[in-house]
């Protein structure tokens, strides 16, 4: 097998380095910015410290680099939360090298081992995790993906209104005049 990328590729691939302020990062910042949402960044006390968090949708945003974080790689155990807005990998959007693979790969796969432990402690604490990645931000999707956030973060909040049931007391509500319409 011979090696796809041109040398340029491979280094877009490999520059997306984790941390903040990243380039994805910042574009999923100011949509949300822009579209009203208002969050916070690495939050330390929120297990696996998300990019992005938005306490009142209870939802962690983590913006991943393709290639250091395995898009194009089937994680492994599969990925949990169907439902949870987690975004499945296997894309080709960005290929392994061919030359070093088996070190690309175990290195990805440690990174993808980690990603889920942190999505899984997340969740179990109840927070809704959403993975956006870089290639779903380029400016011919960006706006769809985005789209697909929103609608995420909205069902998240739904369901926590759901949980949540407005007290109704009876009690209170016995005591009150009744009203009386008309004249
Ligand atoms: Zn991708």
């Amino acid at each position: 097998m011979t090696d796809t990328m041109t040398p340029e590729q491979r280094h877009r691939c490999m520059s997306h380095i984790k941390g903040s302020g990243t380039k994805p990062e910042l574009k999923v910042r100011r949509w949300l910015w822009s579209h009203g949402y208002r969050y916070r960044l690495n939050v330390k006390s929120v297990p696996g410290k998300p990019d992005i968090v938005l306490r009142p949708y209870r939802t962690a945003i983590f913006v991943n680099g393709c290639f250091w974080h395995g898009h194009s790689l089937i994680p492994n155990p599969s990925p949990i939360g169907e439902g949870s807005g987690y975004f499945l990998g296997n894309s080709a959007c960005c290929k392994i090298p061919s030359s070093n693979r088996e070190f690309w790969v175990s290195k990805i796969r440690r990174n993808q081992e980690r990603d889920q432990e942190n999505y899984r402690v997340l969740q179990e604490n109840g927070w809704h995790v959403i993975v956006v990645w870089e290639c779903q931000l380029k400016p011919a999707v960006i706006e769809h993906t985005m789209r697909e956030v929103e609608l995420l973060l909205n069902e998240n909040l739904l369901s926590l209104y759901r949980h949540k049931p407005v007290p109704y007391n009876t009690e209170e509500e016995n005591q009150l005049p009744m009203a009386a319409e008309g004249d």
